[in-house]
């Protein structure tokens, strides 16, 4: 069955509604996210670095953050998109009061394939959710729709090490000119290696934009303690 994206997410969230609710992150029975849970996704703002690229992050990757998320994309559990959009809500606020002047918002595109199979963009999502640049008297923050395209395929980053996620982003974003002269935070869901966030910032820079930072929903420590990103500085939730 060919469905469009709007209706598959239609459909994802019905049968969520529909279906037995259990926890999405522990699996507790007849509840969306519990109280637990809520609390392991309160936002904990922490500042890292991807390379050059000045990166403002709500949680830690892992635990009931990673199973939450996973729920999310992979199980199509749209009911718990709300409790990650608050975190990166809270983020992203602080990373635009920050970035001062006019800073938009432009989201990391899903590969293709994962669009069609998950019916949205988590994404898209999660920054539309977390209420950030609704405002319209103060267009600040805005996301800009379009901002950053997939210029080809590319293959899942998952279980890819360092370079092979960079050699297989190289050169697969393309930015829209329309972003020349624009200051811009570039968002996306979890920072890995950074590989990603630097492909948007090289297509971004092409067009002319200025690279504020980015923010991410969570970021994953690395464990072998090379690498970036790296924690350079710790903030109180909310700051
Ligand atoms: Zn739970």
């Amino acid at each position: 069955m060919t469905s469009s994206p709007a209706l598959g997410g239609w459909l994802a969230e019905a049968a969520a509604v529909l279906s037995p609710v259990c926890c999405a992150g522990c699996g507790a029975a007849d509840v969306g996210v519990c109280p637990e849970c809520r609390v392991a996704l309160r936002p904990s703002l922490q500042r890292v670095r991807a390379g050059p690229v000045s990166v403002l992050v709500a949680l830690e990757y892992g635990g009931v953050v990673a199973h939450v998320l996973g729920a999310v994309k992979e199980r199509g559990r749209t009911d718990a998109l709300g409790v990650l959009a608050a975190p990166l809500g809270v983020a992203l606020a602080s990373a635009l009061a920050s970035a001062g002047g006019a800073a938009v918002l432009v989201t990391v595109p899903s590969a293709r394939a994962a669009v069609r199979r998950r019916g949205f963009r988590p994404v898209e999502e999660l920054v539309r959710r977390s209420g950030v640049g609704r405002d319209s008297v103060r267009p600040r923050g805005r996301p800009v729709r379009g901002g950053l395209v997939l210029v080809r395929e590319v293959a899942d980053q998952a279980g890819l090490g360092v370079e092979e996620r960079r050699v297989n982003l190289e050169g697969a974003l393309r930015a829209s000119a329309r972003l020349a002269g624009r200051h811009v935070l570039i968002v996306d869901d979890v920072l890995t290696t950074g590989a990603t966030l630097l492909e948007a910032r090289r297509a971004l820079e092409a067009v002319g934009a200025r690279v504020e930072g980015a923010v991410c929903l969570a970021y994953t420590r690395r464990r072998d303690g090379r690498g970036e990103p790296q924690v350079t500085r710790r903030r109180p939730a909310g700051s």
